[in-house]
C-alpha cells in the first residue's frame, strides 16, 4: 500500500456539490476577483476568528508583506523572527526593505525561543514576528510582555495556525495583526493559492485593503495612495473556502485522531521523538495537527527507506533561514542556531490529512518499525 504525503480528493469530492452550486453563481455574476464571494468569506472568517477585520489576498506570502507595510515596517527597520520556518517569514521582511534578525527555536515546540528575543533588540527593532509552527502557537504571553516593555509591534506569521487559540483568542489576534495561508496542503486549503490578513486594528486594516489593490482606496480606481500590490483573492477560491470552512472542525478532529494513532503506534520506538504539545501557563494547549513531525537521528535514511516503500514524507525545513544564500550578507554562521540546525537535520513530516484512513497510518508506522528493526539486526 502506498501512502502519499498529501491528498484531499475524498473530502473534496464530498464537498463538491456545495462548491459547484456556488461556482455556477459566480460564473453567472461575472465577478471573479475580490467580488461578493470574497467579501462573504471575509465576513465568515471575521466571525470564525473573532477578528474585527479579515482582508483576503492572493496568498500568505503577500499577506505577510502587506501586513508589514500596513503596520509601518519598512526600510531600516529590524524584525525579530525565528530562523526555523518557511522562507516567507523572512523574505517578506526583506521585501519591505527591513532586516530579518534571527532567533533560535525552543527545540521542544519548534517555535521562537523567547529567552533570546531581548538579546536581539536594538534601536532599530520595530517588530517581533513569532511563527506558529506545525501544531501550536509560540509563547504569546511572554512575547507580548517583551513587546510591551520595548514598545514593539507583534506581527504574527500565523499562516499555519487556523483554529489555534491562546487565552481564547484566535492566532493572529494576540499581537497587532496576523496572516493565514489557504495553500492547498494547509489545514484549510483552497484549490490554488489564497491568503488572509486579520487584525483588530482599523489603521492596519485600511492600509492592508489599500495595498492589496495597487494602493487604491476601495471604489476609487486609478488614484494610487501608495505603491501597492496586485494581490486579490479569486472568488472561485473564496467559494471553495466558504464550503470547506463548514467542515473544518470535523477535519481538525480527524487530524487529532490520526495524531493520537501515530503517537500510540510510534511510542515504543526509542529512536524517534513524536510531537510534544506544550502547555502554556495554566491553559490547556490547543493543538491543531497541520503537520505531524517526527524527529530522529536517522532522518535521511528513514526518508529514503519510506520513499522506497511508497510512503511520502516532507522535510520541514531542511535549511534554516540564517544559512540561506540570500541572507549570507547578514553574517550568520552555521552553528549560531544549534536547535534549529538540529531540527533541520532530524525532523521529517509524515502524511497527515483528514482523508487518511486508519490503515494508512498503520502502514506508515509499520514501515517505520521495519526500518528501525532492520537497523537493530
Ligand atoms: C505556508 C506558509 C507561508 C506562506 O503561505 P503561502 O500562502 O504559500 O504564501 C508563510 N509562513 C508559514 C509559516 C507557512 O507555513
Amino acid at each position: 500500500m502506498s501512502v502519499s504525503f498529501f491528498s484531499g480528493s475524498t473530502s473534496f469530492k464530498q464537498q463538491w456539490p456545495f462548491i459547484s452550486e456556488r461556482l455556477d453563481q459566480i460564473i453567472d455574476d461575472g465577478k471573479f476577483t475580490n467580488g461578493p464571494t470574497v467579501q462573504e468569506l471575509e465576513r465568515k472568517l471575521e466571525n470564525f476568528t473573532g477578528a474585527k477585520h479579515c482582508i483576503a489576498v492572493g496568498n500568505a506570502t503577500d499577506a505577510l508583506m502587506i501586513m508589514l507595510r500596513a503596520a509601518g515596517v519598512g526600510i531600516g527597520d529590524e524584525v525579530i523572527v525565528p530562523c526555523y520556518s518557511f522562507f516567507a517569514s523572512a523574505s517578506s521582511i526583506a521585501h519591505v526593505g527591513a532586516t530579518p534578525v534571527f532567533c533560535d527555536i525552543d527545540p521542544s515546540t519548534y517555535t521562537i525561543d523567547v529567552e533570546q528575543i531581548e538579546h536581539q533588540i536594538t534601536q532599530r527593532t520595530k517588530a517581533i514576528m513569532p511563527v506558529h509552527l506545525f501544531t501550536q502557537m509560540a509563547d504569546m504571553t511572554v512575547i507580548r510582555q517583551i513587546a510591551e516593555r520595548h514598545n514593539l509591534l507583534v506581527l504574527e506569521d500565523s499562516a499555519e495556525a487556523i483554529s489555534m487559540f491562546h487565552e481564547g483568542k484566535h492566532a493572529g489576534r494576540l499581537g497587532n495583526a496576523g496572516v493565514i495561508s489557504f495553500f492547498p496542503t494547509k489545514t484549510l486549503g483552497a484549490i490554488g493559492d489564497a491568503g488572509l490578513i486579520l487584525t483588530d486594528d482599523d489603521t492596519i486594516a485600511d492600509q492592508a485593503r489599500l495595498l492589496r489593490i495597487h494602493g487604491q482606496n476601495e471604489g476609487v480606481p486609478y488614484i494610487h495612495q501608495r505603491v501597492g500590490y496586485n494581490s486579490r483573492m479569486d472568488d472561485i477560491q473564496a467559494a471553495i473556502l466558504i464550503v470547506r470552512l463548514e467542515f473544518l472542525q470535523q477535519e481538525i478532529a480527524r487530524r487529532a485522531y490520526l495524531a493520537a494513532l501515530y503517537n500510540r503506534k510510534l511510542a515504543n520506538i526509542s529512536q524517534v521523538h513524536t510531537p510534544l504539545i506544550k502547555k502554556r501557563g495554566d491553559e490547556t494547549a490547543n493543538a491543531v495537527y497541520y503537520v505531524y513531525l517526527l524527529e530522529t537521528e536517522q532522518r535521511d535514511d528513514l526518508v529514503a527507506y519510506l520513499t522506497q516503500h511508497g510512503i511520502g514524507t516532507e522535510v520541514y525545513y531542511p535549511f534554516p533561514l540564517h544559512t540561506q544564500p540570500c541572507f549570507s550578507h547578514l553574517g550568520y554562521q552555521e552553528g549560531d542556531m544549534p536547535h534549529a540546525e538540529q531540527a533541520a537535520r532530524r525532523a521529517v513530516g509524515l502524511p497527515m490529512y483528514p482523508d487518511m484512513t486508519d490503515e494508512q497510518v498503520d502502514e506508515v508506522c509499520e514501515q517505520i518499525h521495519l526500518f528501525f528493526a532492520k537497523g537493530d539486526e
